[in-house]
């Protein structure tokens, strides 16, 4: 990509109601817009890392064995009645809309109920179990308070996978290889060894339910962590006596921390499938009740996290991972010269399969290396006057500062 045809621009203000580092380096970034509080739209880069925390998710969720699939953000109130939860009281996040004829219906803020009734049309027999699916796909929840940036959207992306298995057994199987599953995203995501697997208040089935809880200080939870196991308790059942037998883990050793929650596993035993119907006829022919469960992650909430977790005074610092780019190439100077280099440089990153940011608009290089700075691409190439001359490309690395000397075959080679 050329910077010069992109059409986003990096400011040097957030705008004033912006209280979140996160959202404000995203803005100034031009990563992200904002729409209203808690609604924030992505732009071409932002995008592109969002994009790419889908894609790392996307394939740890088929390495499971579940199926992609896309629901609808429009909801009949019915299946929610059935389970009691189209009350407001019982769902205090529910944003609602009406059809013309005045019926009411929701915006999805999780999928449970539809899934549980789409499921009723195709499992049938204890051999169709187990099977799960999941999505990427916009929730909304009217959340009160909506000043932690995209960590905590009004309309949010969600992956929600739901399993479906013929009782807990089966269910616990599948319960134990998502949580290793969920292991690995947050290792690729490259906030791994910050995310607790964390004791946290119960789903309608187990008494407790797992977190993926990672420390940061603009996190809105806290939760009690212990370094050596990677496991948590969070606050919330910390007072429960039963939490420590459970965990196994030792109250006293426990060291208090903000964190924010990127993912949670829930078992919901027959909470959804009694109340829809949802049931299967066993190996005697009788009819039971599908055993489910629910598995969340927020991919804008973890690009909020990434953002607050690791950039500096100058700005975003993407992981390898996740970043736009991979290489910002600068051109520092307006010489024809070096302009006639980086072009052809670019043209050769394109060739070796790197995926580059290219900075050839006509601005000074001071300007340049303060944008590249705050948009955090992991690698910038500065191609100068001394370039020329000695056939040396400096190579920044963004998260550490270093600089080293490259030629451009071994640029290339990488
Ligand atoms: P929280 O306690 O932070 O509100 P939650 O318990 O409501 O989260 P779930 O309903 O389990 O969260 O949603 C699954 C995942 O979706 C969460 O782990 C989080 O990563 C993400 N998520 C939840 N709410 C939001 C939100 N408002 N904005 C962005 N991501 C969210
Ligand atoms: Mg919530």
């Amino acid at each position: 990509m050329r910077q010069s045809q992109l059409f986003t621009k990096t400011r040097r203000d957030a705008p004033s109601d912006e209280v979140s580092k996160n959202a404000q380096l995203l803005i100034r970034a031009g990563f992200v817009h904002k729409e209203m509080a808690g609604v924030y739209d992505y732009l071409p880069l932002g995008h592109r890392t969002l994009q790419k925390i889908i894609q790392i998710i996307r394939e740890e969720m088929n390495a499971l064995g579940a199926q992609e699939l896309s629901l609808t953000a429009l909801q009949d109130a019915a299946a929610w009645t059935k389970t009691g939860r189209f009350d407001d009281e019982v769902i205090d996040v529910w944003f609602k809309t009406a059809l013309k004829n005045d019926t009411v219906l929701g915006l999805a803020p999780t999928h449970e109920e539809p899934l549980t009734n789409v499921m009723r049309d195709h499992i049938n027999s204890y051999k169709d179990l187990p099977c799960s699916a999941y999505q990427f796909q916009t929730k909304f929840r009217n959340e009160l308070r909506a000043k932690s940036g995209i960590m905590r959207g009004r309309e949010f992306l969600m992956k929600d996978l739901y399993s479906f298995s013929k009782d807990a057994e089966e269910h616990d199987t599948f319960y134990a290889a998502a949580k290793e599953a969920y292991k690995k995203v947050f290792i690729r995501l490259g906030i791994g060894d910050k995310t607790y697997f964390t004791y946290a208040s119960g789903g309608s089935f187990s008494k407790y339910s797992h977190e993926f809880q990672t420390v940061c200080d603009a996190g809105e939870d806290l939760i009690y962590i212990d370094e050596a196991t990677g496991v948590a308790v969070n606050e919330e059942v910390y007072n429960d006596a039963e939490v420590f037998v459970a965990s196994g883990l030792d109250k006293e050793a426990l060291v208090q921390v903000k964190a924010a929650e990127v993912g949670n596993i829930f078992t919901l035993g027959e909470k959804f499938s009694e109340a829809l119907e949802l049931t299967y006829m066993n190996a005697e022919g009788k009819p039971q009740n599908v055993f489910m469960g629910s598995y969340g992650i927020g991919p804008g909430r973890v690009m909020g996290v990434l953002v607050e977790l690791l950039s500096d005074e100058k700005g975003m610092v993407w992981p390898e991972s996740v970043a736009p780019f991979a290489y910002h190439l600068v051109s520092a100077g307006n010489d024809e010269a070096v302009t006639e280099y980086a072009d052809a440089l670019y043209a050769d990153l394109i060739q070796a399969g790197k995926e580059t940011l290219y900075d050839d608009r006509d601005a000074r290089a001071g300007e340049k290396f303060a944008d590249s700075d705050l948009m955090g691409m992991p690698w910038r190439v500065v191609v100068g006057k001394n370039t020329l001359a000695t056939g040396e490309l400096e190579l920044v690395n963004r998260a550490t500062g270093e600089v080293e000397k490259v030629t451009r075959e071994a640029l290339l080679a990488r």
